[in-house]
């Protein structure tokens, strides 16, 4: 008999390894997918549109859903917080939709905790170099901000060994078809 389909899966994995590009690929080749728009304190960056790439709350504003348990997890990251909204979840769900949580390490070890059977991926990149090389060309980040994400993202791959898969963003299309293939289709 085939293995039951996860209702909730973690994308997760450093800083800089190209998750939401192969969240979006993903989500554009398997429209029974859906992505769960997260919250954060962070600025935008440009081109990014509230509501789309995230929910832009202040401090204030985040802290306040955060204490009413708005959110299925969340965790500080590089200075800001980033949280999962439960109505974002839900209404996927609700849809029957197989909800996609493209999210960092710790916020991946909450829901590990919360749902037993939620599957969760770790995408790594080829190598170290290429990631270093990947967080310079975004081009949004100053020196001490890049050294900063490095650092951060050299201890992130060392929790690779908490997920249920591993899968290298070598290319693009190579890392989706690996995750279609994990989750079945
Ligand atoms: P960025 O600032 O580059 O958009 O995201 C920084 C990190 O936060 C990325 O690793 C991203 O996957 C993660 N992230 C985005 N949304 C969430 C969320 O809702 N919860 C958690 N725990 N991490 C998130």
């Amino acid at each position: 008999m085939a293995a039951q389909r996860p209702r909730l899966v973690v994308i997760s994995g450093p800083g800089g390894v190209g998750k939401g590009t192969v969240v979006r690929e993903l989500l554009r080749l398997h429209p029974d997918l859906a992505v769960s728009v997260s919250a954060t304190t962070r600025q935008p960056r440009p081109g990014e549109v509230d509501g789309m790439d995230y929910h832009y709350l202040t401090p204030a504003q985040f802290d306040a859903l955060a204490a009413q348990d708005a959110f299925l997890e969340w965790a500080e990251f590089a200075g800001n917080r980033y949280g999962t909204p439960w109505t974002s979840v839900a209404k996927a769900m609700a849809a029957g939709k197989t909800v996609v949580l493209e999210i960092e390490v710790q916020g991946a070890a909450q829901v590990r905790q919360r749902f037993a059977d939620a599957l969760l991926l770790f995408i790594v990149p080829p190598t170290r170099e290429v990631l270093l090389e990947r967080l310079r060309h975004r081009g949004t980040d100053d020196d001490e901000r890049i050294g900063r994400r490095m650092a951060l993202a050299e201890a992130e791959l060392e929790e690779a060994d908490k997920f249920d898969h591993v899968v290298v963003n070598d290319t693009v299309d190579g890392a989706v078809t690996e995750i279609a293939r994990i989750l079945g289709r």
